[in-house]
């Protein structure tokens, strides 16, 4: 059984914020990834953006340490807390933009 962290008894099952990253959206900036905030549906940028944004998400929202993987086919989550990646068995496919 893969590890996983003791924030995932707080993961919803949330409603994406939109099919893009909504710092980017409003501002006008470009992303290469995207995640999802798994406390609130918040969509963010990779870190492999420039504008950071699911990392900027959880340094505003420290109760929201839990992202999954909002790209198609990629099933990972991630908490920021524990600086962990896993996976969760029977998870429903992770929400991802077309
Ligand atoms: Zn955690
Ligand atoms: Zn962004
Ligand atoms: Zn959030």
């Amino acid at each position: 059984m893969a590890q996983t962290c003791e924030h995932l008894g707080a993961a919803h099952d949330v409603d994406p914020s939109g099919d893009g990253c909504v710092e980017c959206l409003r501002d006008g900036g470009r992303w290469v990834h995207l995640r999802i905030c798994m406390s609130c549906g918040h969509v963010g940028c990779c870190n492999d953006s420039p504008g950071r944004h699911a990392t900027a998400h959880w340094h505003d929202n420290a109760d929201h340490p839990l992202i999954r993987s909002f790209e198609p086919g990629e099933n990972w989550w991630w908490c920021y807390q524990d600086e962990l990646a896993f996976e969760v068995e029977g998870a429903p496919p992770a929400p991802s933009h077309h």
